[in-house]
């Protein structure tokens, strides 16, 4: 149950939202509280501000406000992860390519956010074109968990997550493809859904991997996600040809839904030998709690969930490959100072704009759709593919939702696994099936690990079921007080 407090900061969206609409205080004290906040913050989450257009924006909501025309979340302010485009804001993916970039249109979730009402703080800290796990592949550095200043916050959408934890924001946007919206979710004891894919537009979402690419809020509660999950969704026709035409959804109507009779899937390959005992322990303790309010575990089987890892890990650069070819120097982005020829300008720019993970990614893209490559490992990755996926139905015959850890270890230590890919790539393990399948995944926090270090407990639906994620997670926020707690000195 949300505590009432005294301070703009530990409130929630919903007390936000509430307190500006009695008008108990104003989105202009609220912005600049908020903002007062998040600029004194060294912990490396924001990348960018403009005071001038968030106080404009909360000066307009107080008008709204007064005239009584405020839409739900009116004046709440919130971060949105680099990877989406603002008109107001610079926006750089994290990357070197994008320095200083201003995009002329603002993203579709960012448009919705803001009819709904919210006030844009500034951009979050992300790795560079969202690929990474632990957010240190940002060219722009690191960022720090405030749990412990020493460990990543998660990734990709680190920043999000590290500035909700540390009260620098009440809510934010984050991006999954593989895993970037729950991972740092749990890493920093927050809560956060990726929608079913299609359901959230992505235009103006920097693309990373199309067909897996989905954006999502993030927030303390789940009752905060699903007020902004709600303003987010809907179809976007002319501007995404992935969106769904599926009708916005009022994602808190079910948030206090009976859990008594619902069966909760427990697939037997994701507590096996990788999952540590401290991370399984407090998963344990959220799903006893989750029986107790009348949930039934059915143990079921993913068969495949140890390939997602080589199959999201040729797909994911394969697309990205095609994706990140538009950087080029010429159209927008860096371009370099000296060269010889068209050719050399290319070649240089690239080379400059671009990070080293962001250039493994384009050289194993490029590699598994080459003639005679294309075959053996792309084609053989989307068969792979759709057997997950398969998977998935088969298991949804059993049980309503699926439930399992969202990561196999806590957050670790920054800069442990520099020069070592993969492991970070092995960490992804429980978040890319869901991804693959396109199914909505939610990470709830479920306790404390190894070194006092947040645990989250991930959540998978059919197709569409955010309102049953979001109604589960948040029977277990009703009983339980993990996402309430605060890192020491925050
Ligand atoms: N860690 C995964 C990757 O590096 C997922 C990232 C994401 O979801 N954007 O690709």
């Amino acid at each position: 149950m949300s505590k009432p407090s005294n301070s703009l900061h530990d409130m929630s969206v919903a007390e936000l939202a509430a307190g500006l609409k009695a008008r108990r205080f104003s989105a202009l004290e609220t912005a600049q509280h908020f903002l007062a906040r998040a600029q004194a913050d060294r912990s490396g989450s924001f990348l960018a501000f403009n005071p001038e257009a968030t106080l404009a924006q909360a000066q307009a909501s107080d008008a709204r406000l007064a005239a009584g025309t405020g839409g739900p979340l009116e004046g709440v302010p919130l971060g949105h992860k680099d990877i989406f485009v603002t008109r107001d804001f610079v926006t750089t993916a994290g990357s070197k390519m994008l320095e200083g970039y201003r995009s002329p249109f603002d993203a579709t979730v960012v448009t919705r956010l803001a009819d709904a009402g919210m006030v844009t703080l500034g951009k979050l800290n992300c790795d560079e074109f969202a690929m990474g796990s632990g957010n240190e592949n940002s060219a722009y550095g690191a960022v720090n968990n405030p749990w412990d200043t020493s460990r990543v916050p998660g990734g990709s959408s680190g920043g999000s997550a590290a500035a909700i934890a540390a009260r620098l924001v009440p809510a934010a946007t984050g991006t999954d493809t593989g895993g970037s919206i729950r991972q740092p979710a749990s890493f920093c004891g927050i809560t956060g859904i990726k929608p079913t894919y299609g359901r959230a537009s992505r235009y103006g979402m920097i693309a990373y991997a199309s067909s897996l690419d989905q954006g999502g809020p993030m927030a303390r509660s789940a009752e905060d996600c699903a007020l902004l999950l709600s303003a987010m969704c809907g179809p976007d026709p002319d501007r995404d040809s992935t969106s769904l035409d599926v009708p916005a959804e009022d994602f808190s109507a079910k948030l206090n839904d009976d859990l008594s009779g619902l069966r909760i899937g427990i697939p037997k390959e994701f507590f096996g030998e990788g999952l540590v005992a401290d991370v399984r322990t407090a998963v344990d303790g959220a799903l006893a709690e989750l029986t107790r309010l009348g949930a039934t575990l059915v143990p079921i089987s993913l068969p495949r969930t140890e390939l997602a890892i080589p199959v999201y890990y040729i797909i994911a650069p394969a697309e990205a490959s095609s994706n990140l070819s538009r950087y080029d120097g010429v159209k927008f982005g860096h371009r370099a100072k000296s060269y010889s020829d068209l050719e050399s300008m290319y070649k240089r720019s690239r080379a400059e704009g671009f990070g080293s993970e962001v250039k493994r990614r384009i050289m194993t893209g490029t590699y598994v759709l080459s003639h005679g490559y294309y075959d053996a490992y792309y084609l053989q990755a989307q068969k792979i593919r759709r057997m997950i996926a398969q998977d998935f139905k088969d298991a949804f015959g059993q049980c309503d939702v699926i439930a399992g850890p969202v990561a196999p270890t806590v957050a670790w230590e920054i800069g442990q696994n520099a020069g070592d890919p993969v492991a970070d790539y092995l960490a992804d393990i429980f978040t890319l099936p869901a991804s693959l399948a396109g199914l909505p995944g939610l990470s709830v926090p479920a306790g404390f690990g190894a070194h006092n270090m947040p645990v989250g407990l991930q959540l998978i639906g059919n197709y569409f079921q955010e309102a049953r994620l979001l109604n589960v997670a948040h029977r277990l926020q009703q009983v339980s007080d993990v996402h309430l707690r605060k890192p020491e000195g925050v």
